[in-house]
């Protein structure tokens, strides 16, 4: 089937038109945690809208943690495997640390 795609320049007849898609993380959990969406920019135009989380996966919001494609939508499988791992390992850390400054301030 023939299309028309309408440019500044007119109409240019074309077989087919590919479209880029804006992937959106699922904003039900994250809005009823307070977790804010962000955009994130490719070449100058709005890609995704993903958890902005820091490099090992904290949100803004102190005790939730975001990894995966939640946090960023171009990683594959095998990032997201590693980033979950990752964050896992660091999450622990950061709850047996809680743990340890609850003991001695209970003395
Ligand atoms: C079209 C396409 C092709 C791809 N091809 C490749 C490829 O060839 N190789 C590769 O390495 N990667 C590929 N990827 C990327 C790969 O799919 C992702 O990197 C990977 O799946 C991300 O894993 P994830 O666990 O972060 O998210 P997901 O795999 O998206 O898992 C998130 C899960 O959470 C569930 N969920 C969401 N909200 C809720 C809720 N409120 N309650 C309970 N569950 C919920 C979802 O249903 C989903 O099952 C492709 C992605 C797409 C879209």
């Amino acid at each position: 089937m023939l299309v028309g795609l309408e440019t500044p320049g007119g109409v240019v007849p074309a077989d087919a038109v590919a479209v880029a898609s804006v992937v959106e993380a699922r904003s039900a959990v994250l809005d009823a945690l307070g977790v804010p969406l962000a955009d994130l920019e490719v070449f100058g135009s709005v890609a995704a809208r993903h958890v902005a989380a820091d490099p090992v996966g904290r949100t803004t919001v102190p005790r939730v943690w975001a990894v995966g494609n939640v946090a960023e939508p171009m990683a594959q499988v095998v990032m997201v495997a590693a980033a979950g791992t990752r964050t896992g390992a660091l999450l622990n850390a950061e709850l047996v640390a809680e743990d340890q400054e609850r003991r001695l301030a209970a003395g």
